[in-house]
């Protein structure tokens, strides 16, 4: 990872550069802190997406998905706390009225923006649930919310999935998707938007009598989540920090709370987040809606409340932290070392020559082949443009691991070069062994 204090600014340049992320409605003059992903961000994001689906719910006997509405009731978010509670400090500055969360900056100091000493108002809690109307007219009685977290559904759904999974506590159901605040500094890029996306799961354990009972859940996740980290974001355990949250600023549904923190150019700050909610969802949602949300033990017959533990990861924060964790400059080019199951782009394809019609058609065949067949890799990039030098360049800013070149030599021998990302070196392999040399080492 680079140390370098532009590098935030370096990423947001390749990005749009290369596809990964555009500011939102840019050709009007882009729209303050929304972004939108390009042709390959949205390849890196998903894939993120469907290891995490995949590693955290589809491998996994205890686990289960659910896919719920971005609008709930709003009674749901009167049980969950969130119209009461879910709020930031708001402090303005005095002299330049621009607004700031308190608990994010010191307000003993000088407004970071215009320099001058003119002090901060009265703090002021500001909810960050974003309003809209359900149907035409714009009355009290229809407002609605967008969700803030995904998680509420999980806890709402809970009658309806154990009636139809069949599953025995301890298990968890999963969820991706978009949530929405109305941030009151939203800012370093994908880091703190409006708008964005999580991956949760709400895991529900028996009703602890001990402390030891519920930590053992929590320290599965915790494991979990750092293994993650490592093995699937290919993050050094050096640039993660985990951060006990004191008990005082713990959010009004946890007992324990752990944010994973990661070092991003800007600073230190959360990436992932992991705690115990203990009944507190269900036992609220049971109250307010009047129906029994307990749980029935098949073995004893014993009706409780289970305990939750919740992980959370934020897919944009993800990205965020794969993007500056595998950048790297040389001095002839700049590269993404992404791990290979995230790279947008399997591998690439080219002719050594667009003009020489032979070179291209066994190029399009074996592009066909790795890309289509049963076997098929995933993504893979074609470029017949510029030279075979710009294209290396171009695929190593998106960090497709493999460039597969068809030469003369492969007219005569049936091989192919196959250069590779990070070391350079461009073994000759054949054609017929392609598949399975790109795929040993990427999967
Ligand atoms: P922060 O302290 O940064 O505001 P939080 O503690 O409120 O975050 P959680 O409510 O725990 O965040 O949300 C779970 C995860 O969702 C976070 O760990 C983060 O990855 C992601 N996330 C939260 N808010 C945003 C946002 N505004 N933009 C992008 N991702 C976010």
């Amino acid at each position: 990872m680079s140390n370098e204090k532009d590098l935030m600014e370096k990423i947001v340049s390749l990005c749009k550069r290369r596809g990964f992320v555009f500011p939102g409605s840019e050709i009007y003059g882009g729209f303050a802190n929304s972004w939108n992903y390009g042709p390959v961000g949205v390849e890196l994001k998903n894939n993120i997406k469907q290891l995490w689906w995949k590693r955290f719910v589809q491998q996994r006997s205890d686990m289960v998905g659910i896919d719920a509405a971005l609008i709930m009731k709003p009674a749901v978010w009167e049980a969950s706390g969130h119209l009461k509670n879910f709020s930031d400090p708001l402090v303005e500055c005095k002299n330049c009225h621009t607004r700031f969360r308190a608990d994010k900056i010191d307000i003993t100091k000088p407004c970071e923006i215009c320099g001058k000493a003119a002090g901060f108002t009265e703090a002021k809690m500001f909810n960050l649930m974003f309003k809209t109307f359900i149907g035409p007219a714009e009355e009290q009685a229809n407002i609605a919310y967008f969700r803030p977290e995904t998680a509420q559904a999980m806890f709402v759904d809970f009658k309806n999935v154990l009636d139809t999974s069949r599953k025995t506590i301890p298990f968890g159901i999963g969820q991706i998707g978009k949530a929405f605040r109305n941030e009151i500094t939203p800012g370093n890029f994908i880091f703190r938007t409006r708008e964005f996306e999580q991956m949760e799961i709400e895991y529900f354990i028996p009703v602890p009598k001990s402390d030891e009972e519920w930590n053992k859940y929590f320290e599965m996740w915790r494991g979990n989540m750092l293994s993650w980290i490592k093995d699937d974001l290919g993050i050094l355990p050096e640039h993660i920090h985990e951060l006990e949250v004191p008990k005082e600023e713990l959010a009004h549904y946890s007992k324990r709370t752990i944010d994973f923190e990661y070092h991003f150019p800007f600073g230190v700050d959360e990436l992932y987040g992991l705690a115990y909610r203990t009944d507190f969802d269900l036992k609220n949602h049971s109250e307010k809606s009047g129906q029994d949300l307990r749980y029935t033990d098949p073995q004893t017959g014993e009706k409780y409340l289970p305990h939750v533990i919740e992980p959370t990861w934020g897919v944009d924060r993800s990205v965020l932290a794969v993007l500056c964790e595998s950048y790297r400059e040389e001095a002839d080019r700049v590269y993404l070392s992404l791990p290979p199951k995230l790279a947008p782009y399997k591998a690439a394809v080219f002719p050594l020559l667009k003009n020489k019609p032979e070179l291209v058609k066994k190029a399009k065949e074996i592009h066909l082949a790795l890309s289509t067949s049963n076997l098929a890799l995933g993504p893979i990039a074609w470029d017949d443009r510029g030279n075979v030098g710009k294209r290396y360049y171009s695929q190593d800013e998106i960090g497709t691991p493999f460039c597969v070149t068809v030469d003369f030599q492969s007219l005569e021998d049936n091989t192919v070069t196959v250069r590779n990302r990070d070391t350079k070196e461009q073994p000759r392999v054949g054609a017929g062994e392609l598949r399975d040399y790109i795929s040993k080492q990427i999967y």
